[in-house]
């Protein structure tokens, strides 16, 4: 029979089940002999508020509290738990391994140390170099684009082509330099000819996105441009449709606006870019610098 459980614990438990759920990790294994649970099963009676969103998900067996959690390789990908984004029902996640969950005393070297020389998708056999991410380790704000461009890929460092100047100049005129924020991608090997990165790199590459993100743990982080917005927010919507909104993930203020690279192509844009870092600089508390000037 099902045994009642406490708010605070149902709240815990869901806020657990959510997380995972933002990871990409559906189902969970008890570990054989664990005294923790009486019955096989434990049911969630998850209050009207949570967001556990697949139908059969009402039941779910408990995660071993310290345990790794064990995802199928071809799971698919639930819909997002805490941002307000409509759902996508998305791509299989063949690489949610265990490392994207929250590892207590995780810092940027272990990760990157965890990313090695990796070759865990297609990519890895065009790029040139890495490019992990680069900035303030303990930034309040963290941009997010898409992935690494030629000039990228020869140089190691994240947006140093024509849209990374744009970039700089944006991060300038909201009265902060390069070198305070933390700038990364969601995909970390540069995509043939600058295509989109495609599912399965984005599903192999983001928990290690994840991870940066958790251990910086910034105020704000702004997704530049639709391949970053739909990968944090997990929606098939158009950016127009979200952009310049507050939006969550994880916990954490979210704003996705347009990548520097269309702004290139469609100047007129820039205003409206420029609205949506003012209200980061209002969370962030930021001053203009002076003269400043829509980038
Ligand atoms: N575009 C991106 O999305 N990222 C870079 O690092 C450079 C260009």
């Amino acid at each position: 029979m099902a045994e009642r459980i406490s708010e605070t614990l149902q709240k815990k438990l869901s806020e657990r089940l959510g997380f995972y759920e933002d990871l990409g990790i559906q189902l969970f294994y008890r570990a054989r002999g664990s005294a923790a649970v009486p019955d096989s099963r434990l049911r969630l009676d998850l209050p009207a508020t949570a967001h556990i969103s697949t139908p059969d998900q009402k039941e779910q067996t408990l995660p071993k509290p310290a345990g790794k959690p064990v995802l199928p390789r071809n799971a698919a990908a639930p819909a997002p738990v805490s941002s307000k984004i409509a759902p996508l029902s998305v791509a299989a996640g063949p690489s949610l391994f265990e490392s994207v969950d929250k590892i207590a005393g995780d810092t940027l070297l272990k990760v990157r140390e965890d990313l090695g020389e990796c070759t865990r998708c297609k990519l890895h056999s065009t790029r040139h170099t890495i490019v992990f991410g680069d900035g303030n380790p303990k930034a309040q704000l963290v941009f997010v684009g898409e992935g690494p461009g030629a000039d990228e890929d020869a140089q190691g460092l994240p947006f140093v082509g024509r849209a990374g100047k744009l970039l700089t100049q944006m991060i300038e005129a909201m009265g902060l330099q390069r070198n305070d924020v933390y700038i990364c991608n969601v995909v970390k090997c540069r995509p043939p000819e600058n295509r989109q990165p495609e599912e399965d790199e984005v599903s192999t590459c983001s928990p290690f996105l994840f991870r940066q993100i958790d251990v910086i743990a910034p105020k704000v982080i702004v997704c530049l441009g639709a391949v970053a917005a739909k990968t944090l927010l997990r929606t098939s919507r158009g950016i127009s449709q979200f952009r310049g909104e507050w939006l969550e993930f994880r916990g954490r203020k979210l704003l996705a606006t347009y990548h520097p690279a269309y702004l290139l192509r469609n100047p007129p844009a820039k205003s409206e870019v420029w609205k949506d870092l003012q209200k980061v600089m209002a969370v962030l508390g930021l001053q203009p610098k002076k003269k400043a000037q829509a980038p």
